[in-house]
This record gives structure tokens, C-alpha cells and sequence, in this order.
């Protein structure tokens, strides 16, 4: 595991086990850190970013507060896996059923731990893009306990991108504030990327100036917002930052931006290329095709694919773009009930959605931009559903999870 960085593998658990992790891995030492007791863990998480985290439940005698406590306080830290080693993995689910970190559970017998998680392992430490979601709300913020599970914060996905560091960063949203304040407690300066808007509506652009790494004259960053009605990205962008609506205007970032006005046509980019076709939404909003190490992702988060009006050539044409994708990111803020009083609005149901991107031969499907009014209750209702679609087709189908992640591993077969 050439690629893994130092501290990559965090273990709480007896020493055969470490031994075992680290042999069918090829793991060096300095790539896995063992831990003796669970007062360290905050401390490791605080100081890396490990690839996954193994606990045995007899070294670590958690309960979902104890886990909540450790990985949910900073939202960076709630991407990291948990795998957990437990006698009864149905229990355990139950007990820790209101927990929001992304833990899976393994039974094991008393000597031999299961392949299967053996081969969880190998699977998270396969070199990846990976697709980050940091706001996954649609409209408006929602800081309620309801929505605490999928998560309140507006538009905001990283991709990460294998040997590459820059970021690529897809929306502004109240997630980009998130973001920023992770990059800048594990990377301080010299951060570059490249950000791309869809459209300017508040959930896409709210989070612009609470982005830190705008405020360091190390960092550098391209802005791309497709053309308005008002103008390019830069007049947009300060157009929403005069100083009766906010204190910082756009010449207070003392980062190097540049603002592009992003045409649809395909342009290369030293890690990526990236096109877009307009969506059907009320404003110029972009749906941006990324190919990145030979996989295509699509990220569309606000677009109303029409049912009962016929604007055919724009079916025509999104059908083609989406076309045997590796990975759509889709607005679904609605179900077909509540679309039949929001139509118009310029957002799709989920039902619509999944049906057409079966049709059109999608890989991995990804509902986003829910709706401020969906609790989480109604959220898992539809997760659960979408449950059925896995294998049949898709490889991967779910609703955005705020703090989850898809990864895409390099040099497997993306036609599998
Ligand atoms: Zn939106
Ligand atoms: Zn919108």
C-alpha cells in the first residue's frame, strides 16, 4: 500500500488482529497506528486524517455517545469509516442505531475475525477519488435536530482527486464553511483548487465568505460560475457582497482568485476535464460533467426533470448527457406527491429521477438537495426504498448523507 500516507489506519484491538490488518495489507508500520486505550482516539483524529479506524469492542466498551462524542464534534472527522469488532452485530446496529458516524459492525467468533471484514478493509484502503458531501440540504439551511442524520447545511461537495493536490470543490453552499475550516486545520496554507458554482441561488453561494482559506494571501483558488443575466462570475459573486448585506466585500479575500465565466464546452484541466449542459431550473444553472482518471460524474444538483410538460429536446439532451455516467449527483428535493404542487419549482422526484437514470444505464446513483421540509424520519423512509435499485441496476444508489462519501477506486473495471 505504497500510496497510504503516515498514520493512515488507526487500530484499537489485540495484537494478532494489528498483525493480521497489516499483513494482508502490506502495510508498514508507519502507516498504522495502535492504540492502547480509547482516550487516544480523539487525539489521533485531531492530529491526521486516518483512512479508517478498527475497534474491537472489547478494548473500547463504546456506546454511541462515547462515538458521537469522538467523531461527530468536528465535521471533517465524521467522514473517517469506523469498522467494529462485536460478538452480535444485530445488537450492536440496534445500540447504536441513533449514531451518525459512518460505523459498520463485524461478528467475529473467538478466534478468527470474518473475510468479510478482511475484505472491508481492502476495499477502504484501495487508492480513490472520492467524492466528499459537506452540505446536501436544498433551499435553505436547517439546523434542527430533525434533519441532524442527513444533515442541514446547504450545497457543498469535494472530490478528491489520487496524486493531485488541489481541491476541486462543486458549490458554495453553508458546507463550504465546513470545508474550509477542515482544510485549514490539516493543511494551514498554500491551498489551491479550483471551484466550480452551479448557479447563484442562495443555497449555492451562501458559504462564500466564510470559506477561511479566502482570507490567506498564500492560497489561490479559480472561481467558475456559468453566465447570468446580470453578468459573469465576478459581478455576481459581488453582487451578493455589498456591504449592506454583508461586511466583507469581494476585494477583502486576500487569496489569488480568479473569477471564470464557465461556457458549456469541454475544457482539460491539469487533473480533470469539465463541460456542462444547462439545467431546467429558474436561473443559468450548470450541470457539470467531470472525467477524472476515466470516470465520468455528473453533478446536478438543482434541475426539474419534467413530467407532464414536454420540453423534448431537453429530455433529449440530458438523457444523452447522463448516458452510462459512473456517477450522478441529482437533485430529488421532492417525492411524485409533493412535485405535483411544486411543479415548475425547478426540482425533480426522486421516483422520476431513479427511472430515468435506470433507463440511461447510470452506474451509481446519489439523490441530493433535500428538501428543508423532509425530516429524517421521511429521509430513511425513501433510503430504504432506494435499497431495492442496489444491483438492480446500480452499483451504488442512496439519498446524500451530510459527512458521507463515494469512492470510486482507480484501476478497477468501471464498467463492472
Ligand atoms: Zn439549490
Ligand atoms: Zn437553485
Amino acid at each position: 500500500m505504497k500510496w497510504l500516507k503516515k498514520n493512515s489506519v488507526v487500530i484499537l484491538g489485540e495484537d494478532d488482529l494489528v498483525e493480521e490488518i497489516m499483513q494482508k495489507n502490506e502495510l508498514r508500520s508507519d502507516q498504522v497506528v495502535v492504540l492502547e486505550h480509547k482516550e487516544q482516539l480523539s487525539k489521533i483524529l485531531y492530529a491526521s486524517e486516518p483512512e479508517l479506524v478498527v475497534l474491537d469492542e472489547r478494548k473500547i466498551s463504546a456506546s454511541s455517545n462515547l462515538l458521537s462524542d469522538i467523531f461527530c464534534k468536528s465535521p471533517g472527522i465524521r467522514f473517517v469509516p469506523i469498522l467494529m469488532l462485536v460478538e452480535d452485530p444485530d445488537l450492536s446496529k440496534r445500540l447504536f442505531s441513533d449514531t451518525v458516524c459512518g460505523i459498520s459492525f463485524f461478528g467475529k467468533d473467538k478466534v478468527n475475525v470474518k473475510e468479510e471484514f478482511f475484505d472491508q478493509v481492502k476495499e477502504l484502503l484501495q487508492e480513490s477519488i472520492e467524492v466528499k458531501f459537506w452540505g446536501v440540504r436544498g433551499s435553505t439551511p436547517c439546523a434542527n435536530s430533525e434533519n441532524i442524520k442527513y444533515g442541514g447545511n446547504t450545497s457543498c461537495v469535494q472530490i478528491l482527486i489520487p496524486g493531485s493536490d488541489r481541491q476541486l470543490i462543486l458549490d458554495c453552499g453553508t458546507g463550504f464553511r465546513n470545508l474550509g475550516n477542515h482544510l485549514i486545520k490539516y493543511k494551514k496554507d498554500h491551498i489551491n483548487g479550483d471551484i466550480f458554482i452551479t448557479h447563484p441561488h442562495w443555497d449555492h453561494i451562501q458559504g462564500f465568505p466564510f470559506f477561511k482559506p479566502l482570507y490567506n494571501q498564500l492560497n489561490s483558488f479559480s472561481v467558475s460560475l456559468p453566465e447570468q443575466y446580470r453578468g459573469g462570475a465576478r459581478e455576481i459573486l459581488s453582487g451578493h457582497l455589498p456591504k449592506t448585506f454583508f461586511p466583507v466585500t469581494l476585494n477583502m479575500l486576500s487569496a489569488e482568485l480568479t473569477y471564470i465565466t464557465r461556457e458549456e464546452q469541454r475544457e482539460e484541466f491539469p487533473d480533470f476535464s469539465v463541460e456542462y449542459l444547462v439545467a431546467n431550473h429558474p436561473t443559468k444553472t450548470a450541470m457539470y460533467k467531470f472525467v477524472i482518471q476515466g470516470y465520468t460524474i455528473i453533478y446536478a444538483p438543482d434541475n426539474e426533470i419534467p413530467t407532464t410538460t414536454s420540453p423534448i429536446r431537453f429530455l433529449e439532451q440530458f438523457e444523452e448527457f447522463i448516458h452510462s455516467c459512473d456517477l450522478l449527483i441529482h437533485d430529488a428535493q421532492y417525492d411524485n406527491e409533493t412535485y405535483k404542487k411544486r411543479e415548475g419549482w425547478g426540482h425533480s422526484s426522486w421516483e422520476v429521477v431513479v427511472a430515468l437514470a435506470k433507463k440511461n444505464g447510470v452506474k451509481r446513483l446519489l439523490l441530493t438537495h433535500h428538501d428543508p421540509d423532509s425530516q429524517d424520519d421521511r429521509l430513511s423512509e425513501i433510503d430504504e426504498k432506494l435499497k431495492s435499485y442496489k444491483g438492480n441496476p446500480f452499483l451504488e444508489i442512496g439519498l446524500t448523507k451530510e459527512g458521507s462519501r463515494i469512492r470510486l477506486p482507480i484501476g478497477c473495471s468501471r464498467t463492472a
